[in-house]
């Protein structure tokens, strides 16, 4: 796991999708952060409220994310030591080695930058590039 950074943030993740993100950084040429994995509903409240009744830009959608039953996770190429945001090319690398990764072990997965799963990344609404989630669970 030698490619895959903050690994410990999958504690609690569901064990079918923890396989598929170790086997999809396995595949990448560059290390993987987990950005994050399970999340507590107040956390989830927090982001909710981030844009909306608390300053900073809206990041959420829901209150009932995948995330607060430990279907989901966050992940970003990191390079150099730090997450470059804006570096869509590594994030579509990801997303390519995770469904690679979930297509092998029968895992069906769902990325934040394609939600409707029609091949065209980063429709209207579909800025979420680093969230990827289990479907059918
Ligand atoms: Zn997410």
């Amino acid at each position: 796991m030698k490619n895959l950074v903050n690994a410990n943030r999958l504690a609690g993740v569901n064990a079918q999708l923890v396989a598929v993100v170790i086997a999809a950084s396995g595949k990448l040429p560059f290390p993987v952060c987990v950005v994050e994995g399970v999340r507590s509903k107040a956390r989830q409240a927090q982001l909710y409220a981030q844009g909306r009744t608390a300053p900073g830009r809206v990041v959420t959608w829901t209150l009932k994310s995948k995330h607060i039953d430990g279907l989901a996770v966050d992940l970003a190429p990191y390079i150099d030591g730090k997450i470059d945001w804006n570096d869509l090319k590594k994030f579509d690398a990801i997303a390519q080695a995770m469904f690679a990764a979930a297509a092998e072990r029968g895992a069906k997965i769902r990325w934040g930058a394609d939600w409707d799963a029609d091949g065209k990344s980063r429709e209207r609404g579909e800025s979420d590039s680093p969230h990827f989630e289990l479907v059918g669970l």
